[in-house]
């Protein structure tokens, strides 16, 4: 089989592979179509924490069972699935209450011997595999993930629907969020960007504000008055410079700053806001099973799903064009917004 490989920073390939022989709790998968995620853009720009090239690549995934270990009674073979793509050692305290993202040894696709979810074939341990209806496009099965991290952020967050909220960058995730917090009843909400198609899209998934920031230079005045004050949660989801310290300054006394953007240098905080105002800096790590759970539920229970996937993916490509889609994800062009591959 086909898996697609980063070899080295900007360069991707193609390799040939062999299908691992299955284990007795694991689940082969027949990959229908696979996201590519900030997270796989870091690696590509060589400035992933823990994955280095060369190294197999992808975690988002939507794909047909295709055979099951011994041991595994209740995934049918040909049922539609997606998978959580992060194993705990199940062993640690993390592991026991349920914060699986936080475990000690926890294990993810292209790290070690998992290869990673953009290859024809993906194998993963049953207790990682969701069963989605049949029905479920697949395009909306791949989106699973990462509203699994629009969920978990909104947790980390104690939102609810009386928040003002504000969501700083509206890549895939911030939109995700932004469709996350509507579901829950938070209509008073502003969405930034320096790109004029991503907010023409959040417009049209229902954001009440949006603000381009790269035509403000006061533009935390203008959030401020589109808002009518400060904000109760402030969403992170750029690491663009000084992004930190302007979230703190349009969040309320006691509010919240959630960050979900990866980080990949240090950033300076001002402490004085942070502390002499009660504010509170959150750091938001993927997700646990409940988040998978709750985007199952929002995308099965949506009723414009149509919508929300021809607005979130802009581009599909056959996975051997998997370097232009990378490159053009890491160019931020203007109008890609969610980068799949088809298997
Ligand atoms: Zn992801
Ligand atoms: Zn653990």
């Amino acid at each position: 089989m086909k898996a697609v490989y980063v070899e080295q920073t900007h360069r991707l390939s193609i390799r040939n592979q062999t299908i691992s022989q299955l284990g007795e709790n694991e689940v082969l998968i027949k990959v229908a179509m696979a996201g590519i995620c900030g997270s796989d853009i870091h690696v590509y720009n060589g400035r992933h924490p823990f994955r280095t090239p060369p190294v197999s690549i992808g975690h988002e995934l939507s794909g047909y069972v295709e055979e099951v270990g011994s041991n595994v009674k209740n995934i049918p073979i040909g049922s539609k699935v997606t998978v959580n793509p992060q194993v705990g050692c199940g062993e640690c305290a993390y592991c026991r209450s349920n914060q699986i993202n936080l475990c000690e040894n926890r294990q993810a696709p292209g790290v070690g011997n998992w290869l990673g979810a953009m290859s024809e074939y993906f194998i993963a341990s049953a207790n990682t595999v969701f069963v989605l209806p049949n029905e479920l496009d697949n395009r909306a099965a791949v989106l699973v993930e990462p509203f699994a991290v629009a969920f978990h952020a909104l947790e980390k967050a104690n939102l609810t629907s009386g928040h003002k909220l504000a969501i700083l960058g509206a890549g895939p995730i911030g939109l995700m969020i932004l469709l996350a917090a509507i579901s829950k009843g938070v209509s008073q909400n502003l969405i930034t960007d320096i790109r004029k198609y991503p907010l023409e899209i959040g417009e049209k998934l229902g954001a009440r504000q949006v603000l381009n920031i790269a035509k403000h230079e006061d533009w935390l005045k203008h959030a401020e008055e589109l808002n009518g004050g400060k904000f109760d949660r402030v969403i992170v989801c750029t690491d663009s410079s000084n992004i930190i310290n302007q979230a703190l300054q349009i969040t309320k006394k006691g509010g919240k700053i959630i960050t979900v953007a990866m980080f990949d240098d240090e950033h300076s905080i001002n402490m004085r806001d942070l502390q002499g105002s009660e504010k509170e800096m959150i750091g938001c790590m993927t997700y646990n099973e409940n988040n998978f759970e709750e985007a199952i539920q929002f995308l099965n229970e949506t009723n414009n799903l149509e919508e929300i996937i021809n607005n979130l993916i802009s581009h599909i490509l056959p996975f051997n064009e998997a370097q232009k889609g990378f490159q053009m994800v890491a160019n931020s062009q203007e109008k890609v917004i969610k980068v799949l591959l088809e298997f």
